[in-house]
């Protein structure tokens, strides 16, 4: 979908600035926003209601730009496109860009400015647990991100048993995946998940052992990163029947980025595996 609605130059008043004199006399920012929004439906209706309201979003920009004082443009641009995706959830994604016309530089130059791009992604989790009310566990876990400011529309699929998988010497797991829609970046959200995990008790002593909660990012829109840290789409995904299955249930037709199939071929294509494996036995 690449409709978008455009705002250009939007004048605003603020104090935003690194110099005390920035902070008490003010000056001029200009705000430039292009949103993404689905305006076929506005289009048909011609009615007002089914768009997003482009006055509101502007009292709204000004609003902020006048209220609150940041030091840098960057925390102002990052600040307007939170509160835009906040307030308006038929924009999906959108760019803004500040621009500050009478900068305090010792250069003549037009303007300087900052642009950003940020927006709802869509993520999908694996969860895990084999130590203590593993079922309790992993839901009080989806409440507690369903509960996160920066987090919406969170699913948990139903919850399945399975044998433990590298270390086979320990209790069986309870196995689910998660879908949600967040504007935060992925390692922020693996922040989240971690201290989550903590909370529930997580120790981490064994690579793969046994654990109160194991919360993994399987796949963060169809971003693949080789950062150790976190690796995107978790790369082990196609070995696993019991991150296939949940991930089938949430949405059979999620094609994997780097594999390009979706992930009920995936299922499929480890099930036939399997078997195969076990004639050979
Ligand atoms: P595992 O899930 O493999 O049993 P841990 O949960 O202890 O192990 O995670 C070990 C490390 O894996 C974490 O420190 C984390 O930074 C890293 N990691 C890499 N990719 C991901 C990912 N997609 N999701 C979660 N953690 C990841
Ligand atoms: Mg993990």
């Amino acid at each position: 979908m690449t409709d978008k609605i455009i705002i250009e130059d939007l004048e605003c008043f603020g104090y935003h600035g690194v110099l005390a004199e920035e902070k008490k006399l003010g000056q001029k920012f200009l705000i430039s926003m292009e949103l993404s929004v689905d305006t076929t439906l506005a289009a048909e209706t011609d009615a007002c209601k089914d768009t997003v309201d482009y006055s509101r979003i502007c009292s709204q920009v000004k609003d902020l730009v006048q209220e609150e004082v940041y030091d840098l443009i960057e925390t102002l641009a990052e600040q307007i496109a939170r509160k835009i995706l906040h307030s308006f959830s038929s924009v999906t994604m959108l760019q803004v860009t500040v621009k500050k016309p009478w900068a305090p530089l010792m250069t003549s130059l037009g303007t300087v400015g900052v642009q950003i791009t940020r927006g709802w992604h869509r993520v999908y989790l694996g969860v895990g647990s084999n130590i203590g009310d593993s079922k309790g566990t992993i839901e009080k876990a989806a409440l507690l991100l369903s509960r996160h400011k920066d987090i919406r529309n969170l699913r948990l699929t139903s919850l399945i048993s399975t044998k433990p998988y590298g270390v086979k010497d320990q209790p069986d797991f309870v196995n689910g995946a998660i879908y949600l829609e967040t504007i935060l970046e992925p390692k922020a959200l693996l922040r989240i998940t971690q201290s989550i995990e903590k909370e529930m008790g997580r120790e981490r002593k064994q690579h793969w052992g046994p654990r109160t909660l194991d919360l993994d990012i399987l796949f963060f829109d169809d971003r693949i990163s080789d950062d150790p840290q976190l690796l995107l789409p978790h790369p082990e995904i196609p070995k696993r029947d019991f991150v296939l299955a949940p991930l089938t249930e949430l949405n059979p037709y999620l094609i994997h980025p780097v594999y390009r199939k979706q992930v009920s071929e995936l299922l499929d294509d480890l099930t036939r595996k399997a078997s195969y494996e076990k004639t050979l036995a």
